[in-house]
């Protein structure tokens, strides 16, 4: 089935080459954050995060023997469901990375596009790869380090080894702040979009693959269409609410052991 949206005329602007892709005059900028004002004035809807899944194939468009509900999101896919994220009022996009980062190259776009065209808050959750030194390279030369924040698991950053200057400017954040096993001290699934690197909406990391969890995909619908659908998914079952490494680099637990988030 061919699928019902994967360019928005707003995505015009991208056509242009890398190096002017954020070179957008400031009213055009100004413009998109208005219209995000102005959708999430209704808080009953409010989206707060964007968790969204990173593989190595995350940015590569079409893998033979695919269709295209399945294939990866390309780099414009991604960026529109950013922009369609923060016009619901997402003000945090945080990236779980299965692979190394420096696999990603793509992905800085994305984060760029965030902070720069949304203002938007980055997490760049190192989910199973150790951070390598190029990685941390490529993050102090591209992103905006006040808006950007690492979140990762004890020892996941050792291989990285931090200069002094670098451990001031990176943010690290622990990406498990609560033992599993545990009832999540999370803000729940409500205010977040989870969604995989295939593009799959879920209700949150914790049912990634969960069929009963399925929300959609991008490209089967507006995200608002989807996060305001009374007929999906919206919160977990009980008897699956417990702490998990699927919890791991989740907004909405990490928001809540970390004031400035709150
Ligand atoms: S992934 Fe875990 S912490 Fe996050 S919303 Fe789901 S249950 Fe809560």
């Amino acid at each position: 089935m061919a699928p019902k949206k994967t360019v928005r005329p707003k995505e015009s602007s991208r056509k242009k080459t890398d190096s002017d892709l954020f070179l957008l005059p400031k009213t055009f900028k100004r413009r998109i954050k208005e219209c995000a004002q102005d959708k999430s004035s209704d808080d009953s809807h409010k989206v707060v995060f964007l968790w969204a899944c990173v593989n190595e194939s995350g940015l590569k468009q079409g893998i033979k023997g695919e269709s295209d509900a399945e294939r990866p999101l390309s780099r414009e896919e991604w960026l529109t469901v950013v922009d369609e994220a923060a016009s619901l009022g997402a003000n945090w996009l945080v990236l779980s990375f299965c692979v190394p980062l420096s696999e990603c190259g793509d992905m800085w776009d994305v984060c760029k596009w965030a902070q720069e065209t949304h203002e938007m808050m980055v997490g760049l959750h190192i989910k199973s790869e150790k951070l390598l030194r190029k990685d941390v390279a490529v993050i102090m030369k591209t992103l905006d380090l006040d808006k950007t924040r690492l979140l990762a698991r004890e020892g996941a950053l050792s291989q990285a080894r931090l200069r002094e200057d670098e451990k001031k400017a990176l943010i690290v954040w622990s990406a498990n702040p609560q033992e599993d096993g545990e009832r999540p001290n999370c803000q729940g699934p409500t205010r977040m979009i989870f969604v995989n690197s295939k593009g799959v909406l879920y209700t949150c990391g914790l049912v990634e693959g969960n069929k009963a969890y399925r929300m959609g995909h991008v490209f089967d619908a507006k995200l608002e269409r989807i996060v305001t659908d009374p007929n999906l998914p919206h919160h977990v079952e009980d008897d699956l609410h417990y702490v998990t490494p699927e919890c791991d680099g989740c907004p909405a637990l990490i928001a809540n052991y970390f004031f400035e988030n709150q």
